[in-house]
């Protein structure tokens, strides 16, 4: 008889379909993890139900590979249940890991979201003012959808993970590596980030001063001659590089795009909008503490610059259900 293949699982819960994506990017490695695992439950692909998943032993999936942030009851009941099914668990793409873009949300509450979408667009016409309901009944009989929560929070806020798989999306490469490991048994300690152990700026190509020196911020556009060799920080660009933890081979910026920080925070970060506002009072070569407020002021959208994909583990915002 046989061996029995090791059971992998994949979710997706508030989030773009990018991390989805990434998984059908790795080509025909698909088909070589599908030869050499049973793929239980992927909601974009096949059509396993919840039910089905309920009804498996406890610990039956060896890996599940959870992306998106955590927005309503559904994603929270989901991600109860793998965590019971699943040897290990792993917040895969920054959304899990973050929050991602989505956590730009919290930056305002459900019921402005609410307002907002449902009432006052201007392509919206609602005099009764109805807004969704979590439950209605019909002459059918009772229609349900899950509650919105007030935010947008990480896979870690609502159950334990035993790994962190950054990026938006994660890279072939880190994808196969973790993959690969589950596969094998060689696992690095619970609690890892499956991703490089430094800051990007390491990773990045580009010249980096001893000292920087920066006098203003500018956004790419407003820079005519800007220096393909140096680094963007240096020339008034904000990247977010020194504060992102390296993995992505420095995509963006080898495109002339500065870093976003889709990567997450960097080792030893806690807050990584924090961390990032304190190396631009760094690196600024300007005494006057008026004048440097100033400078900080006019870049447009500081906060949702500085938290692109971390907002849902800001230490400001709201991080519970
Ligand atoms: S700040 Fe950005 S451009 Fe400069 S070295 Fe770091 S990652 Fe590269
Ligand atoms: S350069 Fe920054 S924003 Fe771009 S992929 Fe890498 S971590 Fe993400």
């Amino acid at each position: 008889m046989s061996e029995e293949k090791p059971k992998i699982a994949f979710y997706w819960a508030a989030s773009c379909g990018g991390c989805e994506i990434a998984i059908l990017d790795l080509d025909a490695a698909v088909l070589d993890i599908a030869a050499k695992a049973d793929i239980v439950f992927w909601p974009v692909a096949i059509d396993t139900k919840y039910k089905d998943i309920e009804a498996m032993p406890d610990g039956a999936i060896a890996v599940t590979f959870f992306n998106g942030g955590i927005r309503n009851s559904e994603a929270v009941h989901v991600a109860k249940v793998l965590r019971k099914k699943s040897k290990f668990l792993v917040a895969f793409g920054t959304c899990a890991n973050s929050g991602g873009v989505p956590a730009l949300a919290n930056f305002h509450s459900k019921d402005s979201i609410f307002e907002r979408v449902y009432q006052t667009t201007p392509s919206t016409t609602n005099p009764e003012g109805i807004s969704p309901q979590t439950s209605y009944r019909t002459s059918e009989g009772e229609i349900t959808i899950p509650k919105m929560f007030n935010g947008v929070y990480p896979l870690d806020a609502v159950v334990p993970v035993d790994y962190y798989l950054p990026g938006c999306p994660p890279t072939k490469k880190w994808i196969l590596a973790g993959v690969t490991a589950f596969l094998t048994g060689e696992l690095p300690p619970k609690g890892s980030v499956l991703a490089e152990n430094f800051a990007l700026c390491k990773e990045c190509p580009r010249e980096k001063p001893e000292k920087h020196s920066v006098k203003e911020f500018k956004r790419i556009w407003e820079i005519m001659d800007i220096d393909f060799d140096k680094c963007l920080l240096e020339q008034g660009i904000i990247c977010l590089g020194p504060a992102t933890r390296a993995g992505c081979e420095a995509r963006c910026i080898k495109t002339n795009y500065p870093c976003r920080g889709c990567w997450g925070p960097a080792p030893n970060i806690i807050d990584m909008g924090a961390k990032m506002i304190s190396v631009l009072g760094s690196i600024l070569d300007e005494k006057d503490e008026a004048k440097m407020e100033q400078i900080i002021d006019e870049i447009p959208d500081l906060a949702g610059t500085m938290y692109e994909f971390t907002a849902g583990k800001s230490v400001f915002l709201r991080r519970k259900a």
